[in-house]
Protein backbone atom coordinates (compact mmCIF):
# COMPACT_ATOMS: atom_id res chain seq x y z
CA UNK A 1 0.00 0.00 0.00
CA UNK A 2 1.72 3.32 -1.00
CA UNK A 3 0.55 5.49 2.00
CA UNK A 4 1.19 8.73 -0.06
CA UNK A 5 -1.07 8.01 -3.20
CA UNK A 6 -3.64 7.38 -0.68
CA UNK A 7 -3.46 10.36 0.88
CA UNK A 8 -3.01 12.00 -2.24
CA UNK A 9 -6.22 10.75 -3.73
CA UNK A 10 -8.24 11.63 -0.66
CA UNK A 11 -7.77 14.92 -1.23
CA UNK A 12 -10.94 14.18 -3.77
CA UNK A 13 -12.30 12.04 -1.44
CA UNK A 14 -14.18 12.45 2.22
CA UNK A 15 -13.26 9.86 5.00
CA UNK A 16 -14.46 7.23 5.40
CA UNK A 17 -13.54 5.72 2.77
CA UNK A 18 -13.11 1.96 1.22
CA UNK A 19 -9.64 1.14 -0.93
CA UNK A 20 -9.11 -1.68 -3.12
CA UNK A 21 -5.84 -2.65 -3.80
CA UNK A 22 -6.25 -4.27 -7.23
CA UNK A 23 -2.49 -5.54 -7.83
CA UNK A 24 -3.23 -7.78 -4.75
CA UNK A 25 -6.57 -9.24 -5.74
CA UNK A 26 -5.02 -9.82 -9.29
CA UNK A 27 -1.96 -11.49 -7.14
CA UNK A 28 -4.24 -13.64 -5.44
CA UNK A 29 -6.59 -14.81 -8.50
CA UNK A 30 -3.51 -15.57 -10.20
CA UNK A 31 -2.03 -17.96 -7.20
CA UNK A 32 -6.03 -19.55 -7.38
CA UNK A 33 -5.61 -20.35 -10.85
CA UNK A 34 -1.95 -21.24 -10.36
CA UNK A 35 -2.73 -24.22 -7.50
CA UNK A 36 -6.44 -24.21 -8.04
CA UNK A 37 -7.75 -24.47 -12.11
CA UNK A 38 -4.98 -25.61 -13.26
CA UNK A 39 -5.30 -28.79 -11.61
CA UNK A 40 -8.38 -28.65 -13.12
CA UNK A 41 -10.53 -27.84 -10.09
CA UNK A 42 -13.52 -25.15 -10.47
CA UNK A 43 -13.55 -22.31 -8.62
CA UNK A 44 -16.20 -19.63 -7.61
CA UNK A 45 -16.22 -16.34 -5.69
CA UNK A 46 -18.71 -15.89 -3.13
CA UNK A 47 -20.25 -12.66 -3.75
CA UNK A 48 -21.14 -12.01 -0.34
CA UNK A 49 -17.90 -11.48 0.74
CA UNK A 50 -17.71 -8.23 -1.64
CA UNK A 51 -20.33 -7.55 -4.34
CA UNK A 52 -18.08 -4.46 -5.86
CA UNK A 53 -19.38 -4.40 -9.65
CA UNK A 54 -15.22 -3.67 -10.10
CA UNK A 55 -14.31 -6.36 -8.32
CA UNK A 56 -16.53 -9.04 -9.69
CA UNK A 57 -16.08 -7.80 -13.35
CA UNK A 58 -12.05 -8.54 -12.43
CA UNK A 59 -12.44 -12.20 -10.94
CA UNK A 60 -15.10 -13.35 -13.85
CA UNK A 61 -12.01 -12.00 -16.23
CA UNK A 62 -9.66 -13.86 -14.34
CA UNK A 63 -12.43 -16.98 -14.44
CA UNK A 64 -13.56 -17.84 -11.88
CA UNK A 65 -17.35 -18.82 -11.15
CA UNK A 66 -19.61 -16.92 -8.72
CA UNK A 67 -21.28 -18.51 -5.89
CA UNK A 68 -24.48 -16.67 -4.30
CA UNK A 69 -26.69 -16.84 -1.18
CA UNK A 70 -29.54 -14.70 -2.46
CA UNK A 71 -31.69 -13.85 -6.13
CA UNK A 72 -30.33 -10.46 -5.84
CA UNK A 73 -26.18 -12.19 -5.97
CA UNK A 74 -27.69 -14.11 -8.82
CA UNK A 75 -28.81 -10.88 -10.45
CA UNK A 76 -25.19 -9.16 -9.77
CA UNK A 77 -23.37 -12.23 -10.57
CA UNK A 78 -25.26 -11.65 -14.37
CA UNK A 79 -24.88 -8.08 -14.73
CA UNK A 80 -20.89 -8.39 -13.67
CA UNK A 81 -21.05 -10.97 -17.11
CA UNK A 82 -21.10 -14.09 -15.23
CA UNK A 83 -21.88 -16.99 -17.05
CA UNK A 84 -25.36 -17.98 -15.87
CA UNK A 85 -23.29 -21.83 -15.96
CA UNK A 86 -21.25 -20.63 -14.38
CA UNK A 87 -23.13 -19.45 -11.07
CA UNK A 88 -24.41 -21.71 -8.45
CA UNK A 89 -26.93 -20.54 -5.51
CA UNK A 90 -26.79 -21.70 -1.91
CA UNK A 91 -28.87 -20.49 1.09
CA UNK A 92 -30.80 -21.78 3.68
CA UNK A 93 -34.57 -20.03 2.96
CA UNK A 94 -34.58 -19.33 -0.82
CA UNK A 95 -37.81 -17.67 -1.67
CA UNK A 96 -39.97 -18.46 -4.54
CA UNK A 97 -39.67 -15.68 -6.35
CA UNK A 98 -35.68 -16.58 -5.83
CA UNK A 99 -36.04 -19.92 -7.32
CA UNK A 100 -37.94 -18.86 -10.44
CA UNK A 101 -35.00 -16.39 -11.12
CA UNK A 102 -32.76 -19.03 -10.90
CA UNK A 103 -34.43 -21.64 -13.06
CA UNK A 104 -34.92 -18.54 -15.90
CA UNK A 105 -31.77 -17.37 -15.92
CA UNK A 106 -30.57 -21.54 -16.28
CA UNK A 107 -27.96 -21.21 -13.38
CA UNK A 108 -25.38 -23.97 -12.88
CA UNK A 109 -26.81 -25.10 -9.37
CA UNK A 110 -29.08 -25.44 -6.61
CA UNK A 111 -27.40 -26.08 -3.51
CA UNK A 112 -30.26 -27.56 -1.53
CA UNK A 113 -30.49 -27.32 2.29
CA UNK A 114 -33.60 -29.51 2.57
CA UNK A 115 -35.75 -32.27 1.88
CA UNK A 116 -38.85 -29.70 1.59
CA UNK A 117 -37.12 -27.11 -0.57
CA UNK A 118 -36.02 -29.79 -3.05
CA UNK A 119 -39.52 -30.97 -3.55
CA UNK A 120 -40.62 -26.80 -3.67
CA UNK A 121 -37.62 -26.56 -6.19
CA UNK A 122 -39.07 -29.89 -8.25
CA UNK A 123 -42.83 -28.11 -8.19
CA UNK A 124 -41.46 -24.83 -9.24
CA UNK A 125 -39.22 -26.40 -12.22
CA UNK A 126 -42.49 -29.24 -13.15
CA UNK A 127 -44.38 -25.86 -13.91
CA UNK A 128 -42.04 -24.35 -16.03
CA UNK A 129 -41.35 -27.67 -17.74
CA UNK A 130 -37.64 -27.39 -16.99
CA UNK A 131 -35.34 -29.28 -15.06
CA UNK A 132 -33.53 -27.96 -12.19
CA UNK A 133 -29.88 -28.82 -11.49
CA UNK A 134 -29.04 -29.42 -7.41
CA UNK A 135 -26.68 -30.87 -5.32
CA UNK A 136 -27.60 -31.51 -1.75
CA UNK A 137 -25.71 -29.19 0.88
CA UNK A 138 -24.75 -32.11 3.27
CA UNK A 139 -23.96 -30.95 6.87
CA UNK A 140 -20.85 -33.35 7.92
CA UNK A 141 -20.12 -32.06 11.34
CA UNK A 142 -16.68 -30.61 11.30
CA UNK A 143 -15.48 -28.54 14.00
CA UNK A 144 -13.39 -25.40 12.96
CA UNK A 145 -11.60 -23.37 14.95
CA UNK A 146 -13.69 -20.28 14.19
CA UNK A 147 -16.16 -17.98 15.98
CA UNK A 148 -19.38 -19.71 16.80
CA UNK A 149 -21.19 -17.28 14.25
CA UNK A 150 -19.34 -18.62 11.25
CA UNK A 151 -18.90 -22.10 12.21
CA UNK A 152 -21.39 -23.70 9.43
CA UNK A 153 -20.89 -27.66 9.78
CA UNK A 154 -22.20 -28.78 13.30
CA UNK A 155 -25.29 -30.53 13.44
CA UNK A 156 -26.44 -27.66 15.72
CA UNK A 157 -26.09 -25.31 12.56
CA UNK A 158 -29.10 -23.84 10.58
CA UNK A 159 -26.90 -25.21 7.65
CA UNK A 160 -27.67 -28.30 5.75
CA UNK A 161 -28.93 -31.71 5.01
CA UNK A 162 -28.54 -34.22 8.38
CA UNK A 163 -27.49 -37.06 7.73
CA UNK A 164 -30.56 -38.62 8.89
CA UNK A 165 -32.21 -36.14 6.50
CA UNK A 166 -30.03 -37.42 3.64
CA UNK A 167 -31.67 -40.91 3.94
CA UNK A 168 -34.94 -39.21 3.69
CA UNK A 169 -33.95 -36.89 0.69
CA UNK A 170 -32.43 -40.51 -1.52
CA UNK A 171 -35.94 -41.94 -1.11
CA UNK A 172 -37.38 -39.27 -2.18
CA UNK A 173 -35.31 -38.19 -5.37
CA UNK A 174 -36.11 -40.76 -7.52
CA UNK A 175 -40.05 -39.42 -7.56
CA UNK A 176 -38.60 -35.50 -8.14
CA UNK A 177 -39.07 -35.68 -11.95
CA UNK A 178 -37.83 -32.48 -12.86
CA UNK A 179 -34.96 -32.70 -10.34
CA UNK A 180 -31.42 -33.40 -11.81
CA UNK A 181 -29.27 -34.45 -9.43
CA UNK A 182 -25.85 -33.02 -9.92
CA UNK A 183 -23.59 -34.34 -6.44
CA UNK A 184 -23.30 -32.79 -2.89
CA UNK A 185 -21.92 -29.61 -1.61
CA UNK A 186 -20.43 -28.62 1.70
CA UNK A 187 -19.50 -25.49 3.38
CA UNK A 188 -18.11 -26.03 6.76
CA UNK A 189 -17.41 -22.37 7.96
CA UNK A 190 -15.40 -19.21 7.28
CA UNK A 191 -12.13 -17.89 8.47
CA UNK A 192 -10.74 -21.23 8.95
CA UNK A 193 -6.94 -20.75 9.12
CA UNK A 194 -5.80 -24.65 9.97
CA UNK A 195 -6.19 -26.87 7.42
CA UNK A 196 -7.41 -30.14 9.72
CA UNK A 197 -11.21 -29.57 9.57
CA UNK A 198 -10.66 -29.59 5.33
CA UNK A 199 -8.39 -32.94 5.76
CA UNK A 200 -11.40 -33.82 7.72
CA UNK A 201 -14.22 -32.49 5.34
CA UNK A 202 -12.18 -35.01 2.41
CA UNK A 203 -12.75 -37.67 4.56
CA UNK A 204 -16.24 -37.36 5.27
CA UNK A 205 -17.09 -36.49 1.39
CA UNK A 206 -15.10 -39.62 0.48
CA UNK A 207 -17.50 -41.80 2.88
CA UNK A 208 -20.71 -40.01 1.77
CA UNK A 209 -19.95 -40.32 -2.02
CA UNK A 210 -19.65 -43.58 -1.12
CA UNK A 211 -23.04 -44.36 0.62
CA UNK A 212 -24.88 -42.30 -1.83
CA UNK A 213 -23.61 -44.38 -5.01
CA UNK A 214 -23.93 -47.05 -3.28
CA UNK A 215 -27.59 -46.11 -3.65
CA UNK A 216 -27.40 -46.14 -7.21
CA UNK A 217 -26.65 -42.53 -7.54
CA UNK A 218 -24.06 -40.69 -9.98
CA UNK A 219 -21.93 -37.79 -8.46
CA UNK A 220 -20.68 -35.56 -10.80
CA UNK A 221 -20.31 -32.75 -8.62
CA UNK A 222 -18.35 -32.50 -5.19
CA UNK A 223 -18.48 -28.63 -4.00
CA UNK A 224 -16.41 -28.42 -1.09
CA UNK A 225 -17.56 -24.73 -0.56
CA UNK A 226 -14.97 -22.25 0.81
CA UNK A 227 -13.85 -21.04 4.31
CA UNK A 228 -10.39 -20.35 3.62
CA UNK A 229 -9.23 -17.64 6.32
CA UNK A 230 -6.47 -15.12 6.08
CA UNK A 231 -3.98 -14.11 8.49
CA UNK A 232 -5.73 -10.52 9.99
CA UNK A 233 -2.64 -10.05 13.02
CA UNK A 234 -0.53 -9.60 9.91
CA UNK A 235 -1.50 -8.44 6.89
CA UNK A 236 1.81 -7.34 5.71
CA UNK A 237 3.88 -10.50 6.18
CA UNK A 238 0.52 -12.85 4.63
CA UNK A 239 -1.03 -10.56 2.06
CA UNK A 240 -2.41 -14.12 0.56
CA UNK A 241 -2.95 -17.10 2.43
CA UNK A 242 -1.33 -20.50 1.27
CA UNK A 243 -3.23 -21.50 -1.51
CA UNK A 244 -0.76 -23.84 -2.84
CA UNK A 245 -1.25 -25.43 1.03
CA UNK A 246 -5.14 -25.45 0.62
CA UNK A 247 -5.45 -27.02 -2.48
CA UNK A 248 -2.86 -29.68 -1.94
CA UNK A 249 -5.19 -30.91 0.94
CA UNK A 250 -7.71 -31.97 -1.65
CA UNK A 251 -5.32 -33.31 -4.14
CA UNK A 252 -3.86 -35.61 -1.15
CA UNK A 253 -7.48 -36.16 0.45
CA UNK A 254 -10.01 -36.19 -1.58
CA UNK A 255 -10.96 -39.27 -3.84
CA UNK A 256 -12.64 -38.06 -6.69
CA UNK A 257 -12.58 -40.34 -10.04
CA UNK A 258 -11.55 -38.33 -13.50
CA UNK A 259 -15.43 -37.91 -14.47
CA UNK A 260 -16.11 -35.84 -11.52
CA UNK A 261 -15.86 -32.14 -10.89
CA UNK A 262 -14.24 -30.78 -7.98
CA UNK A 263 -15.80 -27.39 -6.98
CA UNK A 264 -14.59 -24.78 -4.32
CA UNK A 265 -16.67 -21.50 -3.53
CA UNK A 266 -13.85 -18.92 -1.75
CA UNK A 267 -14.61 -15.90 -0.89
CA UNK A 268 -12.55 -14.21 1.98
CA UNK A 269 -9.66 -16.08 1.06
CA UNK A 270 -9.68 -13.62 -2.37
CA UNK A 271 -10.79 -10.52 -1.49
CA UNK A 272 -10.06 -9.46 2.61
CA UNK A 273 -6.39 -8.27 2.31
CA UNK A 274 -6.89 -6.32 -0.87
CA UNK A 275 -9.33 -3.96 0.96
CA UNK A 276 -8.89 -1.67 3.77
CA UNK A 277 -11.49 1.13 5.24
CA UNK A 278 -9.42 4.69 5.91
CA UNK A 279 -10.65 7.12 8.35
CA UNK A 280 -9.75 9.86 10.10
CA UNK A 281 -9.48 11.13 13.68
CA UNK A 282 -12.22 13.16 14.84
CA UNK A 283 -11.27 13.45 18.55
CA UNK A 284 -8.85 12.46 21.13
CA UNK A 285 -10.21 11.44 24.83
CA UNK A 286 -7.58 11.13 27.11
CA UNK A 287 -8.59 9.66 30.49
CA UNK A 288 -6.57 8.30 33.57
CA UNK A 289 -7.29 4.71 32.77
CA UNK A 290 -7.52 5.44 28.78
CA UNK A 291 -7.18 7.31 25.83
CA UNK A 292 -9.56 6.65 23.13
CA UNK A 293 -9.08 8.00 19.88
CA UNK A 294 -12.92 8.58 17.91
CA UNK A 295 -12.51 8.40 14.04
CA UNK A 296 -14.98 8.91 11.41
CA UNK A 297 -15.46 4.95 10.63
CA UNK A 298 -17.85 3.32 12.34
CA UNK A 299 -19.56 -0.27 13.01
CA UNK A 300 -21.75 1.34 9.99
CA UNK A 301 -18.97 0.73 7.57
CA UNK A 302 -17.32 -2.13 8.95
CA UNK A 303 -19.33 -4.50 11.32
CA UNK A 304 -17.22 -7.27 11.78
CA UNK A 305 -15.43 -5.83 15.27
CA UNK A 306 -19.14 -5.47 17.21
CA UNK A 307 -20.87 -8.62 15.02
CA UNK A 308 -18.10 -11.04 15.96
CA UNK A 309 -15.06 -9.69 17.84
CA UNK A 310 -12.85 -9.81 14.98
CA UNK A 311 -9.75 -7.66 15.17
CA UNK A 312 -8.36 -5.89 12.39
CA UNK A 313 -5.18 -4.13 13.03
CA UNK A 314 -5.11 -0.50 12.46
CA UNK A 315 -2.22 1.42 10.56
CA UNK A 316 -1.35 4.82 10.71
CA UNK A 317 -0.97 6.76 7.03
CA UNK A 318 -0.47 10.03 7.91
CA UNK A 319 0.43 11.64 11.16
CA UNK A 320 0.73 15.03 12.37
CA UNK A 321 3.77 13.86 14.31
CA UNK A 322 5.66 10.59 13.11
CA UNK A 323 8.42 10.86 15.85
CA UNK A 324 5.36 11.02 18.44
CA UNK A 325 5.74 8.57 21.24
CA UNK A 326 3.59 5.26 21.20
CA UNK A 327 0.03 5.69 23.38
CA UNK A 328 -2.72 2.88 23.57
CA UNK A 329 -5.70 4.00 22.14
CA UNK A 330 -9.29 2.31 21.93
CA UNK A 331 -10.28 3.28 18.43
CA UNK A 332 -14.13 3.91 18.23
CA UNK A 333 -16.50 4.93 16.00
CA UNK A 334 -19.24 7.91 16.06
CA UNK A 335 -22.10 5.01 16.46
CA UNK A 336 -24.07 5.33 19.29
CA UNK A 337 -23.13 2.00 20.47
CA UNK A 338 -20.70 0.74 22.84
CA UNK A 339 -20.02 -2.34 20.56
CA UNK A 340 -19.01 0.46 18.50
CA UNK A 341 -15.21 -0.29 19.00
CA UNK A 342 -12.23 -1.47 16.29
CA UNK A 343 -10.05 -2.28 18.89
CA UNK A 344 -8.57 -2.04 22.33
CA UNK A 345 -5.24 -0.81 23.92
CA UNK A 346 -3.89 -0.54 20.41
CA UNK A 347 -0.57 1.21 20.20
CA UNK A 348 -0.20 4.46 17.95
CA UNK A 349 1.70 6.98 17.74
CA UNK A 350 0.45 9.33 19.45
CA UNK A 351 -2.58 10.73 17.33
CA UNK A 352 -4.30 14.01 16.39
CA UNK A 353 -7.51 15.21 14.92
CA UNK A 354 -6.98 14.61 11.12
CA UNK A 355 -4.95 11.57 11.20
CA UNK A 356 -5.50 9.42 8.81
CA UNK A 357 -6.01 5.73 9.58
CA UNK A 358 -6.23 2.23 7.78
CA UNK A 359 -8.37 -0.55 8.95
CA UNK A 360 -6.87 -3.84 7.42
CA UNK A 361 -8.05 -6.69 5.77
CA UNK A 362 -11.43 -4.72 5.28
CA UNK A 363 -11.73 -6.15 1.47
CA UNK A 364 -14.60 -9.36 2.88
CA UNK A 365 -17.47 -8.68 4.53
CA UNK A 366 -17.02 -5.22 5.31
CA UNK A 367 -18.49 -2.80 2.23
CA UNK A 368 -21.13 -5.73 1.99
CA UNK A 369 -22.29 -5.54 5.57
CA UNK A 370 -23.05 -1.35 5.16
CA UNK A 371 -25.87 -0.22 6.64
CA UNK A 372 -27.91 3.16 7.30
CA UNK A 373 -28.23 3.09 11.29
CA UNK A 374 -27.92 6.29 12.78
CA UNK A 375 -28.67 7.72 8.87
CA UNK A 376 -25.42 7.35 7.91
CA UNK A 377 -24.42 8.53 4.24
CA UNK A 378 -23.12 5.94 1.67
CA UNK A 379 -18.98 6.84 1.33
CA UNK A 380 -16.75 6.64 -1.33
CA UNK A 381 -14.53 3.80 -3.23
CA UNK A 382 -10.91 4.57 -4.12
CA UNK A 383 -9.52 1.43 -6.23
CA UNK A 384 -5.48 1.32 -6.72
CA UNK A 385 -5.88 1.61 -10.21
CA UNK A 386 -7.25 5.33 -9.88
CA UNK A 387 -4.82 6.51 -7.49
CA UNK A 388 -2.21 8.18 -10.32
CA UNK A 389 -5.49 10.36 -11.76
CA UNK A 390 -7.43 11.22 -8.78
CA UNK A 391 -10.91 11.63 -9.53
CA UNK A 392 -12.51 14.76 -9.34
CA UNK A 393 -15.86 14.13 -8.22
CA UNK A 394 -16.48 15.20 -4.79
CA UNK A 395 -18.51 13.42 -2.00
C1 LIG B 1 -20.10 -17.69 2.73
C2 LIG B 1 -20.04 -18.86 1.86
C3 LIG B 1 -18.86 -19.15 1.16
C4 LIG B 1 -17.60 -18.33 1.27
O1 LIG B 1 -17.02 -18.37 2.53
P1 LIG B 1 -15.58 -17.73 2.78
O2 LIG B 1 -15.31 -18.01 4.21
O3 LIG B 1 -15.68 -16.28 2.50
O4 LIG B 1 -14.61 -18.42 1.87
C5 LIG B 1 -18.86 -20.27 0.35
N1 LIG B 1 -19.95 -21.05 0.20
C6 LIG B 1 -21.10 -20.78 0.87
C7 LIG B 1 -22.26 -21.68 0.65
C8 LIG B 1 -21.18 -19.69 1.71
O5 LIG B 1 -22.32 -19.46 2.35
Amino acid sequence: MNSNDIIAALEHRSTPCYYYDLSLLDKTLDLVNEHGTKKGYHIHFALKANHEPKILQRIQKAGLGADCVSGGEVKQAIDCQFDPKHIAFAGVGKSDAEIELGLDEGIFCFNVESLQEMIVINEIAERKNIQAPIALRLNPNVQVNTHKYITTGLHENKFGISDEELLLVLDALPSLSHIQFLGIHFHIGSQITSLEPFVELCHKANQYVEQIEDRGFTIKVLNMGGGFGVNYSDPNAEPIPDLKAFFEVFDTHLNHRKDQEVHFELGRAIIAQAGSLLTRVLYIKERSTKNFAVVDAGMTELIRPALYQATHIIDALSLSDSNAPLVNYDVVGPICESSDTFIQDYPLNKLQRGDVLAIRSAGAYGQVMKSRYNLRPDFPVIYSDELSHPPTDIR
